[in-house]
Protein backbone atom coordinates (compact mmCIF):
# COMPACT_ATOMS: atom_id res chain seq x y z
CA UNK A 1 0.00 0.00 0.00
CA UNK A 2 2.90 2.50 1.07
CA UNK A 3 4.03 4.51 -2.50
CA UNK A 4 8.23 4.05 -2.78
CA UNK A 5 9.97 7.33 -1.86
CA UNK A 6 11.98 8.09 -5.02
CA UNK A 7 13.73 11.87 -3.94
CA UNK A 8 16.01 13.68 -6.78
CA UNK A 9 19.65 13.39 -6.55
CA UNK A 10 21.19 16.23 -7.82
CA UNK A 11 24.21 14.20 -8.65
CA UNK A 12 22.76 12.37 -10.86
CA UNK A 13 20.24 14.90 -11.72
CA UNK A 14 17.53 12.12 -11.72
CA UNK A 15 14.61 10.67 -9.34
CA UNK A 16 15.91 7.81 -7.89
CA UNK A 17 14.04 5.39 -5.18
CA UNK A 18 15.39 6.06 -1.93
CA UNK A 19 17.14 2.45 -0.89
CA UNK A 20 18.85 3.05 2.66
CA UNK A 21 22.37 1.89 3.21
CA UNK A 22 21.34 0.50 6.60
CA UNK A 23 18.35 -1.12 6.20
CA UNK A 24 15.37 0.32 8.05
CA UNK A 25 17.29 3.60 8.45
CA UNK A 26 18.01 6.82 7.44
CA UNK A 27 20.97 9.11 7.69
CA UNK A 28 21.33 12.46 6.77
CA UNK A 29 23.16 15.15 6.93
CA UNK A 30 22.29 18.88 6.56
CA UNK A 31 25.01 21.95 5.68
CA UNK A 32 23.75 24.01 8.82
CA UNK A 33 24.61 28.17 9.47
CA UNK A 34 27.79 30.08 9.45
CA UNK A 35 26.89 31.55 12.88
CA UNK A 36 28.36 35.34 12.09
CA UNK A 37 25.18 37.16 11.83
CA UNK A 38 21.25 36.18 12.23
CA UNK A 39 19.66 33.50 9.80
CA UNK A 40 17.52 35.17 6.74
CA UNK A 41 14.73 33.58 5.98
CA UNK A 42 15.85 32.39 2.94
CA UNK A 43 18.30 30.27 4.88
CA UNK A 44 15.63 29.10 7.31
CA UNK A 45 13.91 27.85 3.85
CA UNK A 46 16.84 25.15 3.64
CA UNK A 47 15.96 23.92 7.08
CA UNK A 48 12.43 23.94 6.20
CA UNK A 49 13.20 21.73 3.60
CA UNK A 50 15.77 19.44 5.22
CA UNK A 51 12.79 19.03 8.26
CA UNK A 52 10.15 18.30 5.27
CA UNK A 53 13.02 15.85 4.18
CA UNK A 54 13.23 13.94 7.98
CA UNK A 55 10.07 14.12 8.51
CA UNK A 56 8.71 12.25 5.61
CA UNK A 57 11.93 9.56 6.08
CA UNK A 58 10.10 9.18 9.89
CA UNK A 59 6.09 9.14 7.72
CA UNK A 60 8.39 6.55 5.25
CA UNK A 61 8.99 4.31 9.19
CA UNK A 62 12.89 4.98 8.61
CA UNK A 63 14.56 5.43 11.68
CA UNK A 64 15.96 8.82 11.09
CA UNK A 65 19.42 10.20 12.20
CA UNK A 66 19.84 13.69 11.09
CA UNK A 67 23.17 16.19 11.84
CA UNK A 68 22.85 19.90 11.14
CA UNK A 69 26.20 21.24 11.81
CA UNK A 70 26.90 24.93 13.14
CA UNK A 71 29.63 26.50 11.04
CA UNK A 72 32.00 28.45 13.56
CA UNK A 73 35.52 28.58 11.96
CA UNK A 74 36.49 28.40 8.53
CA UNK A 75 33.83 29.79 6.56
CA UNK A 76 35.64 32.76 3.99
CA UNK A 77 33.65 35.74 2.94
CA UNK A 78 33.66 33.99 -0.67
CA UNK A 79 32.84 30.46 -0.61
CA UNK A 80 35.90 29.87 -3.18
CA UNK A 81 39.11 30.37 -1.16
CA UNK A 82 38.83 34.23 -1.17
CA UNK A 83 38.35 36.62 1.46
CA UNK A 84 37.80 36.59 5.38
CA UNK A 85 36.94 34.59 7.69
CA UNK A 86 33.30 35.25 8.39
CA UNK A 87 33.60 34.98 12.11
CA UNK A 88 36.78 36.91 12.59
CA UNK A 89 35.23 39.45 10.24
CA UNK A 90 32.29 40.01 12.66
CA UNK A 91 33.71 39.57 15.64
CA UNK A 92 35.95 42.57 15.05
CA UNK A 93 33.37 44.95 13.78
CA UNK A 94 31.26 43.80 16.86
CA UNK A 95 34.45 44.18 19.26
CA UNK A 96 33.94 40.49 20.65
CA UNK A 97 35.00 37.87 20.92
CA UNK A 98 34.35 34.84 17.80
CA UNK A 99 33.17 32.41 20.70
CA UNK A 100 30.77 34.92 22.17
CA UNK A 101 29.51 36.22 18.47
CA UNK A 102 28.62 32.23 17.17
CA UNK A 103 26.75 31.52 20.75
CA UNK A 104 25.29 34.75 20.09
CA UNK A 105 23.92 33.88 16.77
CA UNK A 106 23.46 30.13 17.16
CA UNK A 107 20.97 31.19 19.97
CA UNK A 108 18.92 33.33 17.38
CA UNK A 109 18.92 30.37 14.69
CA UNK A 110 18.10 28.17 17.38
CA UNK A 111 15.40 30.32 18.03
CA UNK A 112 14.36 30.39 14.54
CA UNK A 113 14.69 26.87 14.14
CA UNK A 114 11.97 26.18 17.15
CA UNK A 115 9.48 28.65 15.40
CA UNK A 116 8.97 27.40 12.37
CA UNK A 117 8.73 23.90 14.03
CA UNK A 118 11.86 22.56 12.66
CA UNK A 119 12.65 19.21 14.54
CA UNK A 120 16.01 18.89 16.48
CA UNK A 121 18.37 16.81 14.83
CA UNK A 122 19.97 13.93 16.85
CA UNK A 123 23.11 16.02 16.80
CA UNK A 124 23.84 20.08 16.27
CA UNK A 125 27.72 19.52 15.86
CA UNK A 126 29.84 22.50 16.22
CA UNK A 127 32.59 22.67 13.96
CA UNK A 128 35.22 23.88 16.60
CA UNK A 129 34.59 20.70 18.16
CA UNK A 130 36.24 18.74 15.61
CA UNK A 131 39.17 20.69 14.73
CA UNK A 132 41.84 17.68 16.02
CA UNK A 133 39.38 15.06 13.79
CA UNK A 134 40.14 17.69 11.00
CA UNK A 135 43.61 17.44 11.27
CA UNK A 136 43.95 13.32 11.37
CA UNK A 137 41.47 13.80 8.18
CA UNK A 138 43.70 16.04 6.56
CA UNK A 139 46.46 13.86 7.55
CA UNK A 140 45.18 10.95 5.90
CA UNK A 141 44.20 12.44 2.76
CA UNK A 142 47.49 14.92 2.65
CA UNK A 143 50.02 12.44 1.18
CA UNK A 144 48.18 11.74 -2.32
CA UNK A 145 46.05 14.18 -2.60
CA UNK A 146 47.78 17.46 -1.02
CA UNK A 147 50.50 19.91 -1.60
CA UNK A 148 51.53 22.40 0.33
CA UNK A 149 51.85 26.65 -0.56
CA UNK A 150 52.96 29.43 1.55
CA UNK A 151 49.04 29.73 2.22
CA UNK A 152 48.29 26.32 3.76
CA UNK A 153 47.83 22.87 2.43
CA UNK A 154 45.61 22.71 -0.72
CA UNK A 155 43.66 19.94 -2.19
CA UNK A 156 44.79 19.08 -5.40
CA UNK A 157 41.05 17.99 -7.55
CA UNK A 158 43.26 16.42 -10.39
CA UNK A 159 43.78 13.57 -7.87
CA UNK A 160 40.22 12.27 -7.68
CA UNK A 161 38.38 10.92 -10.66
CA UNK A 162 35.21 13.67 -11.97
CA UNK A 163 36.07 16.48 -9.73
CA UNK A 164 32.92 18.84 -10.02
CA UNK A 165 30.48 16.19 -11.71
CA UNK A 166 27.62 17.36 -9.27
CA UNK A 167 27.96 21.24 -10.37
CA UNK A 168 28.54 19.89 -14.18
CA UNK A 169 30.79 22.53 -14.36
CA UNK A 170 34.86 22.41 -16.17
CA UNK A 171 37.40 22.25 -13.18
CA UNK A 172 39.14 25.03 -14.72
CA UNK A 173 35.90 27.29 -16.04
CA UNK A 174 33.62 26.90 -13.01
CA UNK A 175 36.26 28.57 -10.90
CA UNK A 176 37.55 31.09 -13.06
CA UNK A 177 36.48 33.93 -10.26
CA UNK A 178 38.36 32.29 -7.47
CA UNK A 179 41.42 34.74 -6.88
CA UNK A 180 44.54 33.65 -7.97
CA UNK A 181 47.12 32.08 -5.43
CA UNK A 182 50.58 31.58 -6.80
CA UNK A 183 51.40 27.86 -6.83
CA UNK A 184 48.30 26.47 -7.41
CA UNK A 185 48.27 23.69 -9.58
CA UNK A 186 44.58 23.86 -10.94
CA UNK A 187 42.18 26.77 -10.11
CA UNK A 188 39.68 24.10 -8.54
CA UNK A 189 42.26 23.52 -5.70
CA UNK A 190 40.94 24.73 -2.41
CA UNK A 191 42.57 25.30 1.00
CA UNK A 192 41.80 22.48 3.49
CA UNK A 193 43.94 23.92 6.00
CA UNK A 194 45.12 28.20 5.98
CA UNK A 195 47.90 28.47 7.60
CA UNK A 196 48.65 31.53 9.87
CA UNK A 197 51.04 33.83 7.74
CA UNK A 198 53.88 34.26 9.83
CA UNK A 199 54.20 37.30 12.13
CA UNK A 200 50.77 37.51 12.82
CA UNK A 201 48.21 36.06 15.52
CA UNK A 202 44.75 34.70 14.40
CA UNK A 203 42.34 35.07 16.74
CA UNK A 204 41.04 31.07 16.13
CA UNK A 205 43.93 29.05 15.17
CA UNK A 206 45.30 25.60 15.69
CA UNK A 207 48.52 23.72 15.65
CA UNK A 208 48.55 21.09 12.69
CA UNK A 209 51.57 19.43 10.89
CA UNK A 210 51.45 22.01 8.52
CA UNK A 211 51.92 25.34 11.17
CA UNK A 212 49.58 26.93 13.27
CA UNK A 213 46.04 27.68 11.36
CA UNK A 214 42.35 26.94 10.86
CA UNK A 215 40.65 24.43 8.61
CA UNK A 216 39.07 25.32 5.36
CA UNK A 217 35.49 25.10 5.39
CA UNK A 218 34.62 22.69 3.19
CA UNK A 219 36.75 20.02 5.38
CA UNK A 220 34.37 20.13 8.42
CA UNK A 221 31.33 18.70 6.78
CA UNK A 222 33.71 15.86 5.54
CA UNK A 223 34.85 15.23 8.74
CA UNK A 224 31.56 16.01 10.81
CA UNK A 225 29.49 13.84 8.43
CA UNK A 226 31.49 11.04 8.39
CA UNK A 227 32.14 10.21 11.85
CA UNK A 228 29.03 11.18 13.33
CA UNK A 229 26.96 9.17 10.42
CA UNK A 230 29.71 6.67 8.75
CA UNK A 231 30.63 6.84 5.47
CA UNK A 232 28.40 6.58 2.81
CA UNK A 233 25.54 7.40 4.91
CA UNK A 234 22.18 8.05 2.79
CA UNK A 235 21.30 11.87 2.10
CA UNK A 236 23.29 15.07 2.28
CA UNK A 237 21.76 18.31 1.78
CA UNK A 238 21.93 22.15 1.36
CA UNK A 239 21.05 25.28 -0.35
CA UNK A 240 21.68 24.86 -4.11
CA UNK A 241 24.46 26.79 -3.73
CA UNK A 242 26.48 24.23 -2.32
CA UNK A 243 26.03 22.23 -5.69
CA UNK A 244 28.73 24.50 -7.47
CA UNK A 245 31.56 24.80 -4.80
CA UNK A 246 31.10 23.04 -0.93
CA UNK A 247 29.88 20.12 -2.10
CA UNK A 248 31.58 19.46 -4.96
CA UNK A 249 34.89 20.28 -2.68
CA UNK A 250 32.82 17.92 0.50
CA UNK A 251 32.68 14.78 -2.65
CA UNK A 252 36.69 15.29 -3.56
CA UNK A 253 37.67 14.82 0.12
CA UNK A 254 34.91 12.10 0.71
CA UNK A 255 36.17 10.36 -2.67
CA UNK A 256 40.17 10.57 -1.28
CA UNK A 257 39.63 9.41 2.36
CA UNK A 258 37.26 6.21 1.31
CA UNK A 259 40.01 5.62 -1.53
CA UNK A 260 36.88 5.00 -3.26
CA UNK A 261 34.90 6.85 -5.89
CA UNK A 262 31.93 6.69 -3.80
CA UNK A 263 30.47 10.23 -3.22
CA UNK A 264 30.03 10.23 0.68
CA UNK A 265 26.56 10.33 0.37
CA UNK A 266 24.22 8.46 -1.81
CA UNK A 267 22.05 10.76 -2.52
CA UNK A 268 22.77 14.60 -2.87
CA UNK A 269 19.39 17.17 -2.83
CA UNK A 270 19.44 20.71 -2.95
CA UNK A 271 16.89 23.59 -2.08
CA UNK A 272 16.06 26.26 -4.45
CA UNK A 273 17.02 29.98 -3.49
CA UNK A 274 13.90 31.92 -1.88
CA UNK A 275 14.24 35.28 -3.71
CA UNK A 276 13.36 38.99 -3.11
CA UNK A 277 13.87 41.52 -5.93
CA UNK A 278 14.07 44.71 -3.37
CA UNK A 279 17.43 42.88 -2.10
CA UNK A 280 16.61 43.25 1.69
CA UNK A 281 17.78 39.03 1.96
CA UNK A 282 21.53 40.68 2.02
CA UNK A 283 22.54 40.67 5.37
CA UNK A 284 24.62 43.50 4.26
CA UNK A 285 21.11 45.52 3.08
CA UNK A 286 20.87 46.92 7.15
CA UNK A 287 17.18 45.87 8.22
CA UNK A 288 17.47 42.61 6.14
CA UNK A 289 14.45 39.77 5.78
CA UNK A 290 14.75 37.93 9.66
CA UNK A 291 11.93 36.00 10.62
CA UNK A 292 11.57 38.69 13.52
CA UNK A 293 11.17 41.11 11.14
CA UNK A 294 8.30 38.75 10.29
CA UNK A 295 6.92 38.64 13.86
CA UNK A 296 7.47 42.25 14.23
CA UNK A 297 4.90 43.16 11.17
CA UNK A 298 2.46 40.68 12.61
CA UNK A 299 2.66 37.28 11.00
CA UNK A 300 3.36 33.76 12.64
CA UNK A 301 6.38 32.57 11.58
CA UNK A 302 3.92 29.10 11.28
CA UNK A 303 2.92 31.42 8.09
CA UNK A 304 6.41 31.55 6.47
CA UNK A 305 6.53 27.50 7.18
CA UNK A 306 3.38 27.18 5.18
CA UNK A 307 4.81 29.68 2.57
CA UNK A 308 7.78 27.14 1.97
CA UNK A 309 5.60 24.13 2.14
CA UNK A 310 2.87 26.06 -1.02
CA UNK A 311 6.54 25.65 -3.48
CA UNK A 312 7.73 22.18 -4.10
CA UNK A 313 11.14 22.88 -2.74
CA UNK A 314 13.31 22.25 -6.12
CA UNK A 315 11.49 25.67 -7.02
CA UNK A 316 12.71 28.60 -6.80
CA UNK A 317 10.36 31.30 -4.64
CA UNK A 318 9.39 34.43 -4.42
CA UNK A 319 8.93 36.09 -1.39
CA UNK A 320 6.19 39.20 -1.13
CA UNK A 321 4.48 40.76 1.77
CA UNK A 322 1.22 39.42 -0.35
CA UNK A 323 2.53 35.99 -0.92
CA UNK A 324 2.77 35.73 2.86
CA UNK A 325 -0.43 37.47 3.48
CA UNK A 326 -2.08 34.82 1.43
CA UNK A 327 -0.15 32.03 3.58
CA UNK A 328 -1.25 33.65 6.76
CA UNK A 329 -4.82 33.45 5.39
CA UNK A 330 -4.61 29.86 4.60
CA UNK A 331 -3.50 29.06 7.83
CA UNK A 332 -6.04 30.47 9.76
CA UNK A 333 -8.62 28.94 7.59
CA UNK A 334 -7.28 25.90 8.18
CA UNK A 335 -6.62 26.86 11.68
CA UNK A 336 -10.29 27.48 12.27
CA UNK A 337 -11.43 24.51 10.67
CA UNK A 338 -9.29 22.18 12.68
CA UNK A 339 -10.97 24.15 15.80
CA UNK A 340 -14.32 22.64 14.59
CA UNK A 341 -13.59 18.92 13.80
CA UNK A 342 -12.04 19.12 17.65
CA UNK A 343 -14.93 20.71 19.08
CA UNK A 344 -17.07 17.95 17.23
CA UNK A 345 -14.92 15.35 17.98
CA UNK A 346 -14.25 16.19 21.68
CA UNK A 347 -18.02 15.95 22.15
CA UNK A 348 -17.23 12.27 22.62
CA UNK A 349 -13.39 12.01 24.14
CA UNK A 350 -12.06 15.18 24.58
CA UNK A 351 -8.66 14.37 24.29
CA UNK A 352 -6.48 15.19 21.03
CA UNK A 353 -4.95 12.19 19.56
CA UNK A 354 -2.03 11.01 20.68
CA UNK A 355 0.81 9.81 17.92
CA UNK A 356 1.36 6.25 18.03
CA UNK A 357 4.44 4.96 19.92
CA UNK A 358 6.56 4.55 16.94
CA UNK A 359 5.11 7.48 15.22
CA UNK A 360 2.84 8.49 12.45
CA UNK A 361 3.22 6.53 9.20
CA UNK A 362 0.75 5.72 6.46
CA UNK A 363 0.17 2.24 7.93
CA UNK A 364 -0.44 3.53 11.90
CA UNK A 365 -2.62 6.21 10.69
CA UNK A 366 -4.37 3.69 8.74
CA UNK A 367 -5.21 1.81 11.78
CA UNK A 368 -6.48 4.57 13.82
CA UNK A 369 -8.97 6.15 11.13
CA UNK A 370 -10.27 2.81 9.40
CA UNK A 371 -11.57 2.61 5.64
CA UNK A 372 -13.07 5.90 4.60
CA UNK A 373 -10.42 8.04 5.08
CA UNK A 374 -7.77 5.33 3.68
CA UNK A 375 -7.93 6.89 -0.24
CA UNK A 376 -7.02 10.39 1.17
CA UNK A 377 -4.02 9.08 3.01
CA UNK A 378 -2.99 7.03 0.51
CA UNK A 379 -3.06 10.23 -1.74
CA UNK A 380 -1.23 11.93 0.81
CA UNK A 381 1.75 9.23 0.80
CA UNK A 382 1.71 9.21 -2.82
CA UNK A 383 2.41 12.70 -2.78
CA UNK A 384 4.41 13.29 -0.35
CA UNK A 385 6.61 10.31 -1.66
CA UNK A 386 6.98 11.85 -5.01
CA UNK A 387 9.94 13.95 -4.37
CA UNK A 388 8.33 15.79 -1.37
CA UNK A 389 5.31 17.12 -2.97
CA UNK A 390 4.24 19.38 -0.14
CA UNK A 391 2.17 21.56 -2.48
CA UNK A 392 0.20 18.68 -3.33
CA UNK A 393 0.13 17.02 -0.05
CA UNK A 394 -1.37 20.33 1.05
CA UNK A 395 -4.53 20.20 -0.61
CA UNK A 396 -5.05 16.39 0.18
CA UNK A 397 -4.56 18.09 3.73
CA UNK A 398 -7.36 20.43 3.23
CA UNK A 399 -9.43 17.63 1.41
CA UNK A 400 -9.84 15.69 4.28
CA UNK A 401 -10.71 18.77 6.25
CA UNK A 402 -13.07 19.11 4.19
CA UNK A 403 -15.06 16.04 4.20
CA UNK A 404 -18.44 15.81 5.42
CA UNK A 405 -20.09 13.13 7.46
CA UNK A 406 -16.78 11.65 8.83
CA UNK A 407 -16.38 10.63 12.49
CA UNK A 408 -14.83 13.54 13.93
CA UNK A 409 -12.35 11.78 16.09
CA UNK A 410 -11.08 9.65 12.44
CA UNK A 411 -10.85 12.83 10.61
CA UNK A 412 -9.06 14.79 13.54
CA UNK A 413 -6.51 11.60 13.98
CA UNK A 414 -5.63 11.81 9.77
CA UNK A 415 -5.39 15.38 10.40
CA UNK A 416 -2.97 14.70 13.12
CA UNK A 417 -1.24 12.17 11.10
CA UNK A 418 -0.58 14.22 8.12
CA UNK A 419 0.68 16.88 9.99
CA UNK A 420 3.31 15.26 11.31
CA UNK A 421 4.65 15.42 8.38
CA UNK A 422 3.88 18.98 7.16
CA UNK A 423 5.10 20.51 10.74
CA UNK A 424 2.13 23.26 10.63
CA UNK A 425 1.48 22.18 14.28
CA UNK A 426 -2.32 22.95 13.31
CA UNK A 427 -3.82 20.63 16.27
CA UNK A 428 -2.09 22.62 18.68
CA UNK A 429 -1.57 25.97 17.52
CA UNK A 430 -3.82 28.60 19.62
CA UNK A 431 -5.22 31.27 17.85
CA UNK A 432 -3.41 34.36 19.31
CA UNK A 433 -0.35 32.94 17.77
CA UNK A 434 -1.81 33.86 14.34
CA UNK A 435 -3.04 37.22 15.97
CA UNK A 436 0.28 38.94 16.52
CA UNK A 437 0.24 42.43 16.78
CA UNK A 438 2.56 44.55 14.62
CA UNK A 439 5.37 46.20 16.55
CA UNK A 440 4.53 49.19 17.14
CA UNK A 441 0.80 48.70 16.97
CA UNK A 442 -0.97 51.16 19.09
CA UNK A 443 -3.85 49.73 20.50
CA UNK A 444 -3.93 46.33 22.56
CA UNK A 445 -5.21 43.12 21.91
CA UNK A 446 -7.18 43.34 25.50
CA UNK A 447 -8.54 47.11 24.09
CA UNK A 448 -9.82 45.38 21.02
CA UNK A 449 -11.44 42.99 22.84
CA UNK A 450 -13.11 45.30 25.00
CA UNK A 451 -14.26 47.64 22.23
CA UNK A 452 -15.88 45.26 20.17
CA UNK A 453 -17.73 44.11 23.35
CA UNK A 454 -19.14 47.56 24.45
CA UNK A 455 -19.73 47.91 19.87
CA UNK A 456 -21.66 44.50 20.84
CA UNK A 457 -24.15 45.73 23.21
CA UNK A 458 -24.78 48.96 21.43
CA UNK A 459 -25.47 47.31 17.99
CA UNK A 460 -28.14 44.84 19.96
CA UNK A 461 -29.53 48.27 21.21
CA UNK A 462 -29.48 49.54 17.72
CA UNK A 463 -27.41 52.48 18.99
CA UNK A 464 -25.77 52.60 15.52
CA UNK A 465 -24.47 56.06 16.26
CA UNK A 466 -22.19 54.31 18.95
CA UNK A 467 -21.35 51.29 16.94
CA UNK A 468 -20.00 53.39 14.42
CA UNK A 469 -17.76 55.51 16.50
CA UNK A 470 -16.70 52.70 18.30
CA UNK A 471 -16.03 50.62 14.89
CA UNK A 472 -14.10 54.51 13.47
CA UNK A 473 -12.52 54.81 16.77
CA UNK A 474 -10.84 51.47 16.15
CA UNK A 475 -9.87 52.10 12.62
CA UNK A 476 -7.94 55.31 13.37
CA UNK A 477 -6.04 52.73 15.50
CA UNK A 478 -5.23 50.47 12.46
CA UNK A 479 -7.94 47.51 13.19
CA UNK A 480 -10.38 46.56 10.41
CA UNK A 481 -13.64 44.78 12.32
CA UNK A 482 -14.80 42.33 9.70
CA UNK A 483 -18.39 41.71 10.37
CA UNK A 484 -19.34 38.50 9.20
CA UNK A 485 -16.53 36.80 8.67
CA UNK A 486 -16.72 33.16 7.66
CA UNK A 487 -14.01 32.37 10.03
CA UNK A 488 -14.99 34.40 13.29
CA UNK A 489 -12.08 36.27 13.00
CA UNK A 490 -13.47 39.61 13.41
CA UNK A 491 -10.93 42.12 13.41
CA UNK A 492 -6.91 42.63 12.12
CA UNK A 493 -4.53 44.89 12.78
P1 LIG B 1 25.00 29.90 5.22
O1 LIG B 1 24.66 30.25 6.64
O2 LIG B 1 25.36 31.09 4.39
O3 LIG B 1 26.05 28.83 5.14
O4 LIG B 1 23.67 29.32 4.55
C1 LIG B 1 22.83 28.42 5.19
C2 LIG B 1 21.99 27.67 4.20
O5 LIG B 1 21.07 28.52 3.52
C3 LIG B 1 22.77 26.97 3.09
O6 LIG B 1 22.22 25.68 2.89
C4 LIG B 1 22.53 27.84 1.89
O7 LIG B 1 22.66 27.11 0.71
C5 LIG B 1 21.10 28.26 2.13
N1 LIG B 1 20.67 29.49 1.46
C6 LIG B 1 21.35 30.65 1.36
N2 LIG B 1 20.60 31.60 0.75
C7 LIG B 1 19.40 31.04 0.48
C8 LIG B 1 18.17 31.50 -0.13
N3 LIG B 1 18.03 32.75 -0.55
N4 LIG B 1 17.16 30.62 -0.24
C9 LIG B 1 17.26 29.35 0.19
N5 LIG B 1 18.39 28.85 0.78
C10 LIG B 1 19.44 29.68 0.93
ZN1 LIG C 1 28.61 21.87 4.61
Amino acid sequence: MTTPLHLFNSLTRQMEQFRPVHAHEARVYTCGPTVYNYPHIGNMRAYVFADLLGRTLSWKAYKLTHVINITDVGHLTDDADAGEDKLEKAAAAAKQSIWDVAAHYTQAYWADVAALNIRAPAHWSIATDYVPAMIEFAQTIAAKHCYELDGGLYFDVSTVADYGRLARAKTDEGEGRIEAVAGKRNAADFAIWRKTPPGERRAMEWDSPWGKGAPGWHLECSVMSGQLLGFPFDIHTGGIDHREIHHPNEIAQNQAFCGSDHSGAKLWMHNNFLVERSGKMSKSSGEFLRLQLLTDKGFSPVAYRLMCLQAHYRSELEFSWDGLEAALTRLKRIVMGVAQVKAQAHEDSGELPEAPAKGWTLDSAHGEVGGALLPLLVQFDEAISDDLNSPLALTVFEDVLGMKRLDPAHKLQALAAMDAVLGLGVLTIDRQALRLAPMGAAISEAEIEATLARRKVARAAKDFATSDALRDDLAAKGVEVMDGDPLAWEWKL
